[in-house]
């Protein structure tokens, strides 16, 4: 594996891959790497011959008072932990590599970021996009990897792409979790122990939510009721936001379908946890086990 932080070196590798008539496969991520990112790693392998990790926590979708300055860094772990999962390239840029001066053209999700978090992290989608699209002009993928952990994300990046006619496919990749269903995040390093047994509540609370759907309630008012409910049972929890939205539009439904996207945002002590799943899919104890 080849680590690179210039940008100059990165766009050098990328074309001595294009002379091999090698597909390259991007992962972007913020590091402190977990097995949620390596998953994506595993697909970027499955879809493309070459493929690059970016480790870069991207200031331009922080916003003030958010967790830019303790967000955690470690960059010999992901080295390793990349190397190990077969990573050809590690593009882990400085903050002024990637911005040499206050960017003066804007991108925004329009209505795709009118819910969810859009509301609560202002610019913070404006960022994401912002950072994706100069490592897809830097790196010049052919395939994109990202987790339906972040769904509004993923969904704004492949409309992004679909917009502005980037020749990239975007893969979505199902979310990993532990085993008591808490989806993997780089955030959960900071939950204190009781935190983190307070967290578990939510898979369980999307859960509920998926059951109260395969039990035949459609009404999203009901659904969202029973998921409340459920997290109002752990005290520790502060829930900034419980929605059941349509996977295209991000807009809220009235009626469920099996495709809506369930998801939450809570805060847990300082930390804000989201997670999400297709109403129509569940965490069983089984697939809370499966690796
Ligand atoms: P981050 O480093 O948190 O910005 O995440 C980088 C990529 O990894 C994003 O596409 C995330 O959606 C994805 N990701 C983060 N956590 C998980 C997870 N538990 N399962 C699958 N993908 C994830």
């Amino acid at each position: 594996m080849i680590e690179v932080l210039s940008i100059r070196d990165m766009r050098r590798w990328r074309a001595a891959r294009q002379q091999d008539g090698q597909r390259v496969g991007l992962v972007p991520t913020m590091g402190a790497l977990h097995e949620g990112h390596l998953r994506l790693v595993d697909r970027a392998r499955d879809r493309a011959d070459a493929v690059v990790v970016s480790v870069f926590v991207n200031p331009t979708q922080f916003g003030p008072g958010e967790d830019f300055d303790r967000y955690p860094r470690d960059r010999a772990r992901d080295r390793d932990l990349a190397e190990g999962r077969g990573v050809a390239c590690l593009f882990a840029p400085e903050t002024d590599e990637m911005y040499p001066r206050p960017t003066a053209v804007q991108l925004a999700p329009g209505t795709l970021g009118a819910h969810l978090c859009g509301p609560h992290r202002p610019g913070h989608f404006s960022g994401v996009m912002l950072v994706v699209l100069k490592l897809f002009n830097i790196v010049q993928p052919d395939v994109a990897v990202f987790g339906r952990k972040d769904a509004q994300q993923a969904l704004i990046l492949r409309r992004m792409t679909d917009d502005l006619n980037l020749p990239i496919a975007i893969d979505v990749a199902p979310t990993v979790r532990e085993p008591d269903g808490l989806a993997l995040s780089s955030r959960n390093a900071y939950l204190s122990a009781p935190d983190r047994r307070a967290a578990a509540v939510i898979p369980r609370a999307l859960d509920v939510g998926h059951r109260a759907f395969a039990a035949g309630t459609t009404d999203a008012g009901t659904v969202l009721h029973a998921v409340r409910a459920s997290l109002a049972r752990e005290p520790g929890l502060d829930v900034e936001y419980v929605d059941v939205v349509d996977p295209d539009s991000v807009e809220p439904v009235s009626h469920v379908t099996a495709e809506a996207i369930l998801a939450v945002a809570v805060r847990v002590g300082a930390t804000r946890l989201i997670d999400n799943i297709p109403v129509g899919e569940g965490l069983a104890a089984d697939d809370l086990l499966a690796d």
